[in-house]
């Protein structure tokens, strides 16, 4: 594919490494118990409805927004609460989670679980947003804002563009390409619904061009729904050369309209609405089907799991990620790390009993040689580093900011700016740190910012 558009500064070509890109989604079987995080969203945590001993059905709502930026939670499975408690997630934070042993597998009537395609739309906007906010849908692409949130521009702003981040632009990450090719149609109902709720921005998907046959097979079902209804006649799917972090929002705005956000600024402030495919096959279940977020898929990979050991699963939100393993095979043999995510932007695993949370997109297993941490040298002065940040940062002065403490210097050279992708890392021949130093220097200075009074 000739002359693809990408994004203007910076980015780093990794080995895309997509192992189990032609594993079909399989339905992973249910655990004995889940454990459901009140914090899987970004935003205040939710607050629990059940107490130990209520029964509980698939779908049901089990936990209500604790703010206006926050979601509703529901069961992922069917059974009875067994705790309503503090638990460490991921990351090692305490965190309430409902704790529920499941029995069976009982679902609220209302959700219509029929596989028929509904591709109608309904006309109120306002019905199209509740129904997305009393299902809980949140964004699937590592935020997870709120997604009724960031379907309502505040007062003043307009969007222009709906942009659907089909890139997947993370090495091993294989879960929207099975989504595209294996939900497609859905996929694009759920981006016609969003386009109704913007009230009818110009709809873009963009793909990365290592994935040629998810960009034919999504054009060739949106011909087929163009040609029956015109509302799906302002969709276009757009190849997107190949480059790390394209799924990055400021990046795909960039590559997809050539608007640029400014520095601390909003996709909606240049008149963009960007969502993910996970998010935009959520939008489908919710609307169309009034299922709420209760399932995602995940990828299950890495170099030293067999190739009829890699999976890409449909999971119930909250089931632990030990339960994943364990179904996969268990840990492989030279796996030296486990990682939550893809290898630039995941984290690492500190415990297997943490459980998946809506956010949840692979397991990846590292092997020892991928995890060596080579020895640091001095910085070389080479600029590598500022070349590949795709926020035109100069990441090797970052860290010397940050490891002087400099908090002035910091904000005067946007560290604030700093997207997390880790491409100066990835890019230094000194094997610095930066990412890591720069990543807590960008918390504190966040920190420092929201404590400032607001004029
Ligand atoms: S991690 Fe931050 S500083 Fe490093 S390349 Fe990415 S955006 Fe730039
Ligand atoms: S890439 Fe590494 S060695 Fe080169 S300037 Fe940046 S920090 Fe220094």
């Amino acid at each position: 594919m000739e002359n693809l558009s990408t994004f203007s500064i910076g980015g780093v070509h990794p080995d895309d490494r997509k192992i189990s890109r032609d594993c079909p989604i399989e339905v992973l079987p249910l655990p004995d118990k889940v454990f459901v995080s009140m914090a899987q969203h970004l935003g205040a945590p939710a607050k629990p409805l059940v107490v130990p001993g209520d029964t509980v059905k698939v779908g049901q709502l089990i936990a209500e927004p604790g703010g206006f930026i926050s979601a509703c939670v529901h069961s992922p499975v069917s059974g009875t609460v067994k705790s309503v408690g503090l638990r460490e997630d991921l990351a090692g934070n305490k965190v309430t989670h409902i704790e529920i042993v499941v029995e069976g597998d009982k679902w609220e009537e209302s959700i219509d679980r029929t596989p028929d395609l509904v591709t109608e739309l309904p006309e109120d906007k306002a019905w199209i947003l509740d129904r997305i906010k009393q299902n809980g849908v949140v964004g699937l692409g590592g935020a997870t804002f709120p997604t009724h949130v960031k379907l309502a521009p505040p007062p003043g702003k307009t969007a222009d563009f709906l942009l659907i981040n089909g890139a997947e632009c993370e090495p091993y990450l294989t879960s929207d390409y099975r989504v595209m090719m294996e939900r497609g149609a859905e996929v694009l109902v759920g981006a016609a619904l969003m386009q109704k709720a913007l009230d009818g921005p110009r709809c873009i998907i963009g793909i990365e061009e290592n994935k040629p046959e998810a960009i034919d097979h999504l054009s060739e079902l949106l011909s087929g729904l163009a040609d029956r209804n015109p509302a799906y006649r302002h969709i276009e799917i757009r190849p997107l050369k190949k480059k790390y972090p394209q799924g990055g929002e400021k990046q795909l705005i960039d590559a997809l309209t050539g608007r640029q956000v400014k520095s601390m600024g909003l996709p909606i402030d240049v008149g963009a609405v960007v969502q993910n495919i996970g998010t935009t096959l959520a939008v489908y279940e919710a609307v169309q089907k009034n299922k709420p977020l209760i399932t995602n898929v995940l990828t299950v990979t890495g170099d030293c799991l067999p190739v009829e050991r890699q999976h890409n699963y449909l999971f119930r939100i909250g089931v632990p990620l030990s339960f994943i393993m364990e179904q996969a095979g268990g840990v492989p043999e030279g796996a030296e790390k486990i990682i939550s995510g893809g290898p630039m932007m995941g984290k690492a695993v500190a415990r297997v009993d943490a459980t998946t949370v809506k956010g949840s997109s692979a397991i990846l297993y590292l092997t020892g040689e991928q995890t060596l941490r080579r020895p640091e040298g001095p910085c070389i002065r080479c600029g590598r580093c500022a070349d590949a940040c795709p926020m035109g940062l100069e990441p090797f002065l970052l860290k010397k900011l940050a490891e002087a403490g400099d908090f002035t210097a910091l904000e005067k050279n946007a560290v604030h700016d700093c997207i997390e992708c880790g491409c100066c890392q990835y890019s230094c021949p000194a094997n610095l740190s930066l990412l890591d130093t720069i990543r807590i220097a960008k918390g504190d200075m966040l920190r420092i910012i929201k404590s400032r009074p607001k004029n």
